[in-house]
């Protein structure tokens, strides 16, 4: 069971610290065991303090809400130090990574986790449900790490009732059906004895009150389909098929609870100079004969603009070699993947009279005896 801190604290994530502090005041005193008939007060207050200890903390609050509850208790449990840079735990890397990424996602439709309307009392309002969508960047945005603005289609609160399901004028009156408790309790008479089953009431979908009037532009649901663009941080050394989440960007709650998440699938564009592996980038040089012969000096492109490489002398055609630490980031800041660099020895398919007598020569200088067929280019292309 895990209670995300804010919640415990009847406060929205974005709380300034004196509102915590007012915050904890208030449940501190109402679930003091001293003072308390709660028969779970004393594991409550526990709570309580924990809470407050970790969000009156700057550095542990800005962990917490990067990392996201169960990830940060996790950590903590693991003696990881909750204020530094990465949460490299094993597993899917991204789990708790939403609230460093969502910025401005938390927040906003987080205000009544407690008490959240009507006749439910302290039951916790339900979720929204999580989305998902799509993000495509590129091999450099992947090296690089981006900010990501995108676009995603998601029900948002209905502008003509602000969500309400019902125009503003429109009466309210009191459920008939569970007298305003927003249940109703259904007793049945089954073989095994009497049956009580508690749900939430059918007419008012448990609000415990009815209007007048349903919003013709939501047909009362309160949210219609819509759009939302939203930015997203992308870390550096992603990889196609990792998911990020951003934490409360998805369906609105049907009941004044956050919303659910929003997973980003995220593929890495194929990229036209260098093929991924995991980290690790992969790039073919051409180079001439004589280049592979005597070695030369070259440029080599990198994600981080091209880099000097020695070609050593009396390379062959296919070799590979290694350029440490120039492929992709890792993901989190743990160093870097290598750049593999495969050579191919092209083959000259024109040459001009003076490259042929050299090449000739050579030839005949190691003692080759090679019958040259001085047509052979221009047929072959003429054939295709
Ligand atoms: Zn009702
Ligand atoms: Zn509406």
């Amino acid at each position: 069971m895990s209670e995300d801190f804010y919640d415990v604290l009847g406060v929205s994530p974005d709380a300034s610290a004196d509102e915590i502090k007012s915050a904890y005041r208030e449940k501190a005193t109402e679930y003091h065991p001293d003072v308390s008939d709660d028969p779970d007060a004393e594991e409550k207050f526990k709570k309580i303090q924990k809470a407050k200890q970790v969000l009156t903390d700057e550095e542990k609050r800005e962990a917490y809400d990067r990392m996201g509850h169960d990830r940060y208790e996790q950590a903590e449990k693991h003696g990881y130090d909750a204020g530094g840079g990465a949460g490299g735990m094993g597993g899917d890397p991204f789990g708790g990574m939403g609230g460093g990424m969502g910025g401005g996602g938390l927040g906003d439709i987080f205000e009544q986790v407690f008490g959240g309307g009507g006749g439910r009392g302290r039951q916790r309002p339900r979720k929204g449900r999580d989305l998902r969508t799509e993000l495509e960047i590129s091999l450099e945005e992947a090296y690089e790490g981006v900010e990501k603005q995108f676009s995603v289609e998601r029900p948002e609160a209905c502008d003509v009732c602000d969500g309400e399901g019902h125009p503003p004028e429109a009466d309210a009156r009191t459920c008939p059906e569970c007298q305003g408790r927003g249940q109703v309790t259904q007793v049945q008479q089954t073989p095994l004895g009497r049956v009580q089953q508690t749900t939430a009431c059918p007419r008012c979908e448990g609000e415990g009150t009815i209007y007048s009037e349903t919003c013709g532009e939501c047909r009362g649901e309160g949210y219609v389909r819509g759009e939302a663009t939203l930015t997203v941080e992308v870390p550096a050394g992603i990889q196609s098929g990792q998911t990020l989440r951003m934490e409360r960007e998805g369906s609105p709650s049907p009941e004044d609870g956050p919303r659910g998440d929003l997973l980003i699938d995220v593929a890495v564009a194929e990229h036209d100079e260098f093929e991924r592996e995991g980290d690790d980038l992969r790039y073919r040089l051409p180079i001439s004969f004589p280049q592979a012969t005597f070695g030369d000096t070259v440029q080599v492109p990198t994600l981080d603009g091209s880099v000097e490489f020695e070609v050593p002398e009396g390379t062959q055609s296919g070799e590979t070699f290694r350029l440490q630490g120039k492929g992709m980031p890792r993901l989190r800041g743990r160093g870097q993947g290598d750049l593999y660099v495969k050579v191919q020895v092209v083959t000259p398919d024109s040459l001009n009279e003076e490259q042929r007598d050299a090449l000739e020569a050579f030839a005949e200088a190691g003692g080759d005896e090679i019958e040259v067929n001085e047509g052979f280019f221009e047929k072959i292309k003429r054939a295709f």
